[in-house]
C-alpha cells in the first residue's frame, strides 16, 4: 500500500465525505515548496488556498508558535491577555477600521460581521432594517448566516431555508444595486474581487453604485476580505484600492499564516452599537492565534512584505498575459497582486491536474478558471519556475482540446 492508499483507507472510514481531495498525501513543507509521503517535490501557488500567507515552515513563525506554546495557549475570552490589543491595533493601523472582534475562520468573521450589522439598526432603534444585499457569485463561507450570503445554489439548496431578507444582484448592473438597496437593507455585503467566484474584481461602476446606495438609504457595507486581504493584493485591503469605504470587513485566511483565526473589523459608529454578551466564542482571539497574527502583521507592517508582493505583481501580470497570448485557451486574465485568475474556454481540472501531477499546484474555481494564490513570500525565480511549468500544461492540454 502507498502512503496515499493508506490515508485513503483510514479516511474513507472515519472522516466525513464533505470534501473531493486530490490524490495526493503531504507531509511537509518549505517556504513555496510542499512535499508528499513519496518525497516528491511540488511548487504551491496556492498555499493552502490563501492561508500559508509566509509560506510553509516559516522559522520566524514557527519560533513564535513554539514560544507561546511553551508559555500560554488559552486562557478564554473571560480574561484579558496582552496579544488580542496588540494584533487589533495592527489591524486598525492598516484598514482605517478601529475595532476588531476575534473568531477563528474566514466564515466566523462574515457571520459577526452580519450580526453586527444587525446590531447595529437594531441599537438604532429600527427594527425594520434586518436585509442583506449581496452580490451574484458571491462566496462568504457555509455557516447559515454566510450561506445565506453565497450564491452557489449547489451549496444552498441542501439547507434552505436559510437568512430570510437576502437578495443578489449582478454587480455589472449598477442600475439593480440601486433598485435592490433599501431602507429594509442593514448591509450590502461584497468581497472587492470574488475569489471562489472566479476571481471577478468589483468593476468601478459596481463600486459607484454600492458607494451611492450605501450614502441614499443609509445601509452598511461589508467588504469581505477573507481572501483578498491582508496584502494579497499588493495593499492591506482590497477595498482601499478600490475606494470603497466599508463600516464591516472580514478577514481570516492569510492572517494566522496557517494558524485559524479570522475577525471582523469595525467602524467606531458599528463598535458603539455592540454591548457585552452580544456575540463571543470560546477560542476567538487566542493567546496563540493572537501571537501568530501578530507576527504575520509585522511581517507586512515592518519585515518589507508588503512591498515585496506590490514589486512582484507587475511581474507575475506580465508574465500570465504573455501565457494568454500563447495559449489560445486562455480566455481572460485578473486579478491583482498574488491573487490571479486565468479564465479558460474549457474547464480548468485538466489543467489543475496536470500541473499536478508537474509538480505544480494551482486550483479551479468556478469551473473554467484557474486560479493562483502563492505565499506572500514566493520569490521572483519561483514563480517564474511556475509559471513555466504552466506553459507547458497549457500547451499539453491545448493540444488536447484542439485534437
Ligand atoms: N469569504 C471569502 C471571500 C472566502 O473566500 C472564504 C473562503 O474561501 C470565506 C469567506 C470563508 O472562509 P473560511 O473557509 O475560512 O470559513
Amino acid at each position: 500500500m502507498t502512503a496515499l492508499d493508506t490515508v485513503r483507507e483510514i479516511e474513507g472510514r472515519h472522516v466525513l465525505a464533505t470534501y473531493k481531495r486530490q490524490p495526493v498525501v503531504f507531509t511537509r513543507g518549505e517556504g513555496a515548496r510542499l512535499f508528499d509521503g513519496d518525497g516528491r517535490e511540488y511548487l504551491d501557488l496556492l498555499s493552502g488556498i490563501g492561508v500559508a500567507s509566509l509560506g510553509h515552515a516559516h522559522p520566524g513563525l514557527a519560533a513564535v508558535i513554539a514560544d507561546q506554546s511553551a508559555t500560554l495557549l488559552h486562557t478564554s475570552n473571560l480574561y484579558y491577555h496582552p496579544l488580542q490589543g496588540e494584533a487589533a491595533a495592527r489591524l486598525a493601523t492598516i484598514s482605517g477600521l478601529p475595532r476588531t472582534f476575534f473568531c477563528n475562520s474566514g466564515t466566523e468573521a462574515v457571520e459577526a460581521c452580519l450580526k453586527f450589522a444587525r446590531r447595529f439598526w437594531h441599537t438604532q432603534g429600527d427594527r425594520e432594517r434586518t436585509e442583506f444585499v449581496a452580490m451574484e457569485g458571491a462566496f462568504s463561507g457555509r455557516t447559515f448566516g454566510s450561506l445565506s450570503v453565497t450564491h452557489d445554489e449547489h451549496y444552498r439548496e441542501p439547507f434552505e431555508p436559510l437568512l430570510p431578507g437576502v437578495t443578489f444582484v449582478n454587480a455589472n448592473e449598477p442600475a439593480a444595486i440601486a433598485a435592490a438597496v433599501t431602507d429594509r437593507t442593514a448591509a450590502i455585503i461584497a468581497e472587492p474581487i470574488q475569489g471562489e467566484g472566479g476571481v471577478r474584481p468589483l468593476s468601478a461602476a459596481a463600486v459607484s453604485a454600492i458607494t451611492a446606495a450605501c450614502r441614499t438609504t443609509g445601509a452598511l457595507f461589508i467588504a469581505d476580505e477573507v481572501q483578498t486581504g491582508l496584502g494579497r493584493t499588493g495593499v492591506p485591503f482590497y477595498f482601499q484600492a478600490l475606494g470603497l469605504n466599508p463600516d464591516l470587513v472580514s478577514v481570516g485566511k492569510a492572517l494566522g499564516g496557517g494558524v485559524p483565526i479570522g475577525a471582523c473589523l469595525c467602524s467606531e459608529r458599528v463598535a458603539q452599537a455592540i454591548s457585552a454578551g452580544d456575540h463571543g466564542t470560546t477560542y476567538g482571539g487566542n493567546l496563540l492565534a493572537c501571537r501568530a497574527a501578530v507576527f504575520f502583521l509585522q511581517q507586512i507592517m515592518e519585515g518589507g512584505l508588503l512591498d515585496h508582493v506590490k514589486a512582484l505583481a507587475p511581474h507575475f501580470e506580465r508574465r500570465l498575459r504573455t501565457l494568454a497570448l500563447r495559449h489560445s485557451l486562455v480566455t481572460d486574465v485578473r486579478g491583482a497582486g498574488l491573487m490571479r485568475g486565468l479564465e479558460l474556454r474549457v474547464d480548468a481540472t485538466p489543467v489543475v491536474d496536470t500541473a499536478r501531477q508537474h509538480g505544480l499546484l494551482v486550483n479551479r474555481t468556478d469551473e473554467k478558471v484557474v486560479r493562483m494564490l502563492p505565499p506572500l513570500t514566493i520569490t521572483a525565480a519561483e514563480l517564474d519556475r511556475g509559471l513555466d511549468i504552466l506553459d507547458t500544461v497549457l500547451a499539453a492540454v491545448g493540444s488536447e482540446v484542439h485534437a
